[in-house]
């Protein structure tokens, strides 16, 4: 690869909204979900896509590590798998301060940057873990959760997910006082996974940009998890940012054909519609079966800025996909 495209992902702040590998590192692992890889993090692995060697070498400099919960632990039991999975992820942070850094503020992926460690963030993929209590929202808080893909993919005690799209239903009464709450926290609003009237009730309902960690666009692949153009629209004038998600039925309706360069497709897409300022990376990587076409794992991170550089955007713009997006976002609600 071309010295000065290294060189460019090098130097850009590059965030990855959203991975699964905490599901993939749990002691003992996690009970047989669809893809199981167990493994250890901190050895290079040719199973998964993410462990701490291809990280490193992979150029990102935030990776978000979604707590997320198998269905068999909801409801009674998804604050329980959380705390677990909270506990995995601080063990990881302990087994290796050398090289990590807790994320709780912009600041701290800086200062990762500056002292090459990575920075990690913890948030969680279902808001069942809330409970429908605030209190213990707060307290997800101090723990260090910065951001809460409110639904997976059916419905909870917040709204409804995606894969209740038939009933129409949004945010629930409790749903709306957890985004104004959220929002006085300063926690990240994720809207992935949500059905379409959840969306539009957050849009309405927020103070502060939001997000939509793991998501693509409707109008290149027409999938449930995607959003249409009239959602992008309302994304960008809430300030918020999406990122790109390399799950191939996300990015490509015939699976086969997802690519690096049908991932850049979306990319140019979100650019055309509302232009560079609200679009990111959450490539899924662990939360996936399989993976497009030369974005096999996170080492090939780097190929994704040359894509970019390929299709003709400035350094600006690409900085600011690579992650200046995210982090917009991120200084805007945690600080
Ligand atoms: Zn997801």
């Amino acid at each position: 690869m071309d010295k000065a495209i290294l060189q460019l992902h090098k130097r850009a702040t590059v965030v990855d909204a959203h991975i699964d590998t905490l599901l993939d590192i749990m002691v003992p692992p996690a009970r047989p979900m669809k893809f199981p890889t167990p493994r250890n993090f901190a050895e290079r692995s040719d199973k998964g896509h993410v462990d701490l060697p291809r990280l490193s070498e992979s150029g990102v400099d935030l990776q978000v590590f979604a707590a997320y919960i198998q269905p068999e632990y909801k409801i009674e039991r998804a604050l329980h798998r959380v705390m677990q999975l909270a506990d995995r992820f601080y063990q990881m942070l302990d087994a290796h301060k050398d090289k990590m850094a807790l994320f709780t503020k912009v600041s701290d992926v800086y200062e990762a940057e500056r002292t090459e460690k990575i920075a990690a963030m913890l948030s969680i993929e279902g808001g069942e873990a809330v409970e429908a209590d605030l209190g213990i929202l707060r307290m997800l808080h101090k723990l260090g959760v910065r951001a809460i893909t409110l639904t997976w993919n059916e419905r909870n005690q917040i709204a409804d997910g995606a894969a209740e799209g038939r009933t129409k239903g949004g945010l629930t009464n409790f749903g709306v006082e957890l985004v104004g709450e959220m929002n006085k926290l300063g926690m990240v609003v994720d809207v992935s996974h949500l059905s379409d009237t959840g969306f539009f009730d957050v849009i309405q309902t927020t103070k502060s940009p939001i997000v939509a960690s793991h998501s693509n666009c409707r109008a290149l692949c027409n999938h449930r998890r995607n959003l249409t153009d009239e959602m992008i629209k309302l994304l960008a004038d809430n300030g918020g940012v999406m990122g790109m998600n390399f799950a191939p039925a996300f990015v490509d309706e015939k699976k086969d054909n997802a690519s690096l360069e049908r991932v850049l497709d979306h990319v140019d897409h979100i650019v055309k519609v509302v232009g560079a300022d609200h679009v990111g990376l959450g490539s899924d990587f662990d939360g996936i079966e399989s993976t497009p076409k030369g974005l096999e794992d996170v080492t090939k991170m780097p190929y994704f800025t040359e894509g970019l550089m390929k299709r003709g955007y400035k350094e600006d713009d690409i900085v600011k996909i690579l992650g200046g997006n995210f982090l917009r976002v991120f200084k805007k609600v945690i600080g």
